[in-house]
């Protein structure tokens, strides 16, 4: 499978742009887009100064956050590695405008055209190429790679400063190129950003600020002489990009039809269980309709052999005599129906008299009654409150991640100069109108919108449920039907769970839900959720129907979905959920800052952020390449 890559050599490149110009001619790009840019910089100061030329371009990264940000799956990567974006997925939601730590997605509302609007060839030919009020970035010239042709800006460039290939051919431009550099003149190539992680494809060679030798093939063609290409330890580029990492599609190809496998026998087993569980709980609905849970953690599973039927659990429960000869009398679980000329009431209360005050040797205990008793409310409190942390810890590292991605940190001398009060307010009503409202995906589809909101606001009603039943019933006692605090858990997890079932059904539909990255962890948050839900309406239903032998089993069950659902969510897509909105916040945010004209001097930008991440990309090459002169850069143009 090929791997295609762009490695650019600074040492050749001139700034002359055009690539650029190149770029803007093959994609038809409006004003003040620019998938392929040269940032000039200057370093150093008077007499040591020293210009830089830096070209910038889709990085078409193996993790690309972009992708990852998007929440309409309108980003992809093809199995050759270009990432692209489909123009009639994307709905301008902007996330991946701030997930890109480059700048290298541009989104802007109304496109500015070069020529007049009676101008025949641009109106037919050039913009309808691309789609309005969609993002839009380099896209390696696809249509040309698909052709055996170079991309536009590599075929342009008149010093071949761009070099294009594949990385898993090693006969290829780019693989001889970059064997050639390391042993002709020991360059390296490297990544922009590698904090990011992103594992770009589009690679560098710095310039050779101290080296005497040519830098064109310096002695290179001797050393290949009889070595053969294959046989070079192949640096560079490998080293940073292991060959393990490259040959990824074909991992993640057998890796995704494992899981889709895995997914159809998980799906058909676990419905199977959940159908059988369903109908022995109606099977045994003829026990009392009391919530036993609620009142012991008695499930009955010590059976009639134990101490009579009245064994350690039952026997030491809180439950009053009244209730206790009640369920001696009928029966619960496995025990049997002891009838008063079998067990009088005097013999019944000696015997539990006898029962609570003998101490039990640990090996008397049954095992459902010690897990009963480590699930009390008040320990189960305790535990989550541990998931939770953990969670939370978690789910702030990634948080921490999409923010250095955006790059906002560069951004604060420009957000104190713009208000950070103000675009703190920009932010949260982006968070609250495009995070907690979703309006972005109620202008597409309103159906789609009110089956997310059903999971959405599902779990906020089912969160609220937890909170006030921690306050008004924390130890969890029986209610009637029709108390609210049964009906508010009971209504938002079915929300919820229609709403699952909603996105379970688009999982059989729609083969762009998943654009292939995030198949494994979409498919466990889907599934958590469905499990935790199905858990949870079963240990409610037993509970009613009086299936106490099954309760504690399925209780389990419920509190390990639940669990894996916690500690999970901030790898799972439920991190959509925090991450998408806090994007889109940043997107508005800068879009502001730049339509203000603080951050770049003029009032167009097309990619909001640009001009932070291109300074933070500036400064890092230079500290790379010539760390003396980084003291003093200054970014002189770019497009
Ligand atoms: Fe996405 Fe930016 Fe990486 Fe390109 S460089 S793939 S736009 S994250
Ligand atoms: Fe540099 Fe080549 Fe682009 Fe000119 S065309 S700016 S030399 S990469």
């Amino acid at each position: 499978m090929a791997r295609y890559a762009m490695l650019i050599d600074m040492t050749r490149c001139i700034g002359c742009d055009a690539c650029t110009v190149a770029c803007k001619q093959e994609n038809g790009t409006p004003v003040d887009t620019f998938f392929a840019r040269v940032i000039n910089i200057e370093a150093g100061k008077y007499p040591a100064v020293k210009r830089f030329y830096l070209p910038i371009l889709c990085n078409h990264c193996d993790d690309a956050p972009c992708l990852k940000a998007c929440p309409n799956k309108a980003i992809f990567r093809r199995d050759d590695g270009i990432v692209l974006i489909d123009q009639d997925r994307c709905k301008g939601t902007g996330a991946c405008v701030s997930a890109c730590p480059y700048g290298n997605v541009y989104l802007q509302k109304v496109d500015r055209w070069y020529l007049e609007d009676d101008m025949e060839y641009e109106t037919k030919h050039v913009r309808p190429r691309l789609k309005e009020n969609v993002a839009r970035k380099c896209t390696y010239c696809a249509h040309r790679v698909d052709k055996g042709l170079d991309p536009a800006c590599v075929v342009a460039c008149p010093t071949t400063a761009r070099i294009f290939g594949d990385l898993e051919d090693d006969h290829s431009a780019i693989s001889r190129y970059i064997v050639e550099e390391a042993i002709g003149t020991g360059r390296e190539p490297f990544h922009l950003l590698p904090e990011c992680k992103t594992n770009p494809a589009t690679c560098y060679l710095g310039p050779m600020s101290e080296q005497e030798t040519a830098t064109l093939h310096g002695g290179t063609e001797e050393a290949f002489v009889g070595i053969g290409v294959t046989e070079i330890a192949r640096p560079a580029v490998h080293a940073t990009r292991p060959m393990s990492v490259l040959k990824k599609v074909d991992a993640t190809g057998l890796l995704t039809e494992s899981l889709s496998l895995f997914k159809k026998a998980f799906i058909r087993i676990t419905s199977l269980l959940g159908l059988t569980l369903l109908v022995a709980a109606v099977a045994m609905g003829q026990g009392p309709k009391t919530d036993v849970f609620s009142t012991s953690n008695c499930v009955g599973c010590h059976g009639a052999a134990a101490m009579g039927g009245l064994g350690p659990p039952l026997a030491k429960t809180k439950i009053t005599d009244a209730e206790f000869q009640a369920i001696v009398r009928k029966g619960k679980g496995m025990m049997p129906a002891f009838s008063a000329d079998a067990l009088s009431d005097s013999d019944l209360n000696s015997i539990r008299d006898e029962v609570r005050l003998k101490p039990w040797l640990p090996d008397q205990v049954p095992l459902t009654y010690k897990i009963g008793s480590l699930l009390t409310p008040q320990k189960l409190s305790i535990y989550f409150l541990f998931v939770f942390g953990f969670a939370f810890l978690f789910g702030l590292k990634v948080l921490w991640y999409w923010v250095d991605c955006t790059g906002i940190r560069q951004a604060r001398p420009y957000l104190r100069k713009f208000g950070t009060g103000k675009a703190a307010l920009i932010a949260l009503r982006a968070m609250i109108v495009d995070g907690f409202l979703v309006a972005s995906l109620f202008r597409r589809s309103p159906l789609r919108w009110f089956m997310h909101g059903l999971i959405l606001y599902g779990f906020c009603g089912l969160m609220l449920a937890d909170i006030l039943i921690a306050i008004y019933n924390p130890m969890r006692a029986e209610l009637p039907l029709g108390s609210a605090l049964k009906v508010l858990p009971l209504v938002s997890g079915l929300a919820v769970f229609i709403g699952i079932l909603y996105v379970k059904y688009r999982y059989q539909k729609d083969e762009f839900i998943d654009n292939g990255v995030t198949l494994g962890r979409d498919f466990l948050f889907v599934n958590l959720l469905f499990h935790t839900i199905l858990s949870g309406f079963f240990v409610f239903f037993l509970a009613r129907l009086g299936g106490s032998a099954w309760i504690l089993t399925i209780y389990l069950y419920h509190l390990s979905s639940i669990t894996l659902l916690i500690a999970t969510a901030p790898f799972t897509r439920f991190s959509h959920a925090w991450v998408v909105p806090a994007l889109v916040a940043v997107t508005r945010g800068t879009e502001a800052l730049t339509e203000s004209g603080v951050e770049i001097g003029y009032r167009r930008e097309p990619s909001p952020g640009r001009h932070h991440k291109t300074d933070r990309i500036a400064r890092q090459v230079v500290d790379l390449v010539d760390p003396v002169k980084a003291k003093t850069i200054v970014i002189r143009y770019y497009p």
